[in-house]
């Protein structure tokens, strides 16, 4: 009997290579696109430091520690090879990536993915105090959450950046000091919430600031806006005025720039870093190579430029690994198009507003605003719960229509 074979294993005498850098949401995407296309047609490898899909945009909440989605097994499922490891350097002329611990890696076609990290402020300590960028510092950052539950009673917590994450982490502070059992030090916790701006959440408009302002009003949280911070420390802030906030934990929220490996890619980047990709996600001047999620600049397809932020880089990863895939094929690439952008900010005990399009009309707001943002987190960005090999590649559809129509939201408008 012919033993039966795996319909996605790549077959032998096909010598096509996709690698794909970084395995976040634009790198796991990618690589399930990549399958879904080549199909047995191609050898596809994802490389990262590590088998796990970090769900970056909860970091904020409690549990950091269960934030992550083991890659491994659904990998396997679709045959995408997995090398752990980091990329350091990158061939475009002999095709091939370094990594840290020498290996270099062959391929055909590139999908960049390695996303972005936060920028620390360029004041001196700034390297002592937290962030929840990452599964690992948002770990320690809890840790830290605990040692003050146990050990301080009126404790002060100075949050700096009041954009998108500076908000949400502020607004969860006295429920992530719950979680770790305290009662009266939790309400009696000092937050202080500090920007270099003279409002709140600049970058996310006019729209949702009145919702956003009431709840930050509504959970005691304290706003130094306008403020300059001069020197950090693990227990204080030191701004330009000459005033000191002293504080039990300093938590960053500044902001993020592209990571490091997406300097490697010729050609011109943005003022984040990111790669300027044409509207096929590749590098216009490595044609092999394309890129996605947070370490690329593409247009919407709408004249707006992506944003960092998973909405995008999901679909960003889905076209990338598509279009690799197609291009290796010889067949044509399929232009890269966002059809919607929605923001969903977690105001913690104050729900969550939802807002549509970029003008950033508020939508929801409240226990409803909370509903959606809460199933956006725990579902729409997951890989497929029961993770067949069907529903990976499925949910690898660039459709983005069809991805998100349970999840409509009716506009005033409609
Ligand atoms: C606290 C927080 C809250 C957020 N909230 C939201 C939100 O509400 N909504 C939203 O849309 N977005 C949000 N974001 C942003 C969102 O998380 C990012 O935009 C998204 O994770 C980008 O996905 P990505 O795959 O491009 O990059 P990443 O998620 O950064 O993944 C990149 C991967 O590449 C790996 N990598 C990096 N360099 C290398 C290398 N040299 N070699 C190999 N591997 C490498 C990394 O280890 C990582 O696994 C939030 C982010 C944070 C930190």
């Amino acid at each position: 009997m012919t033993p039966r074979r795996n319909p996605f294993t790549a077959s032998p005498a096909v010598p096509g290579k996709i690698l794909i850098v970084g395995g976040g949401f634009a790198g796991f995407w990618a690589a399930l696109a990549a399958r879904r296309v080549a199909g047995p047609q191609a050898e596809v490898t994802l490389v990262s430091p590590e088998p796990v899909l970090q769900i970056r945009p909860r970091l904020y909440e409690a549990r950091p520690e269960t934030l992550g989605v083991p890659l491994l097994p659904l990998l396997r499922k679709v045959d995408v090879g997995f090398v752990r490891g980091e990329a350091v350097r990158l061939d475009t002329a002999a095709k091939a990536a370094t990594l840290a611990a020498g290996d270099r890696l062959a391929y055909d076609r590139l999908v960049v993915a390695t996303g972005s990290r936060m920028r620390r402020p360029p004041v001196p300590g700034a390297e002592a105090a937290f962030s929840v960028d990452t599964q690992v510092e948002a770990i320690a950052f809890d840790r830290r959450l605990g040692e003050i539950v146990r050990d301080v009673a009126e404790p002060t917590i100075a949050v700096v950046g009041a954009g998108f994450t500076g908000v949400e982490l502020a607004l969860e502070l006295r429920d992530r000091l719950l979680a770790h059992g305290a009662n009266d030090a939790a309400e009696r916790l000092r937050i202080v919430l500090i920007d270099r701006a003279e409002t709140i959440g600049p970058e996310l408009g006019p729209g949702p600031r009145p919702e956003i302002e009431a709840a930050l009003a509504a959970a005691g949280v304290e706003l130094r806006l306008g403020a300059a911070v001069r020197a950090l420390a693990a227990d204080r802030v030191s701004f330009t005025d000459d005033s000191v906030l002293a504080a039990d934990a300093v938590v960053l929220a500044t902001g993020m720039a592209a990571s490091p490996f997406a300097a490697q890619v010729p050609g011109r980047r943005d003022e984040l870093g990111r790669v300027v990709v044409d509207t096929a996600l590749r590098a216009p001047a490595a044609p092999e190579v394309f890129v996605a999620g947070d370490a690329g600049a593409a247009d919407t397809g709408d004249g707006h430029r992506t944003l960092q932020s998973c909405q995008h880089a999901g679909q960003l990863g889905r076209v990338a690994g598509e279009n690799a895939a197609r291009d290796l094929l010889g067949l044509p690439l399929m232009p890269y198009t966002q059809l919607r952008y929605l923001t969903c900010l977690d105001l913690g005990r104050s729900g969550a507003v939802i807002t549509e399009g970029w003008e950033r009309r508020v939508e929801k707001t409240g226990s409803e605003g909370k509903a959606v943002k809460r199933r956006i987190n725990t579902q729409v960005i997951y890989p497929p719960a029961d993770g067949t090999a069907e529903a990976l590649l499925a949910s690898s559809s660039t459709n983005l229509a069809e991805r998100q129509a349970p999840l409509k939201l009716k506009t005033k408008a409609a």
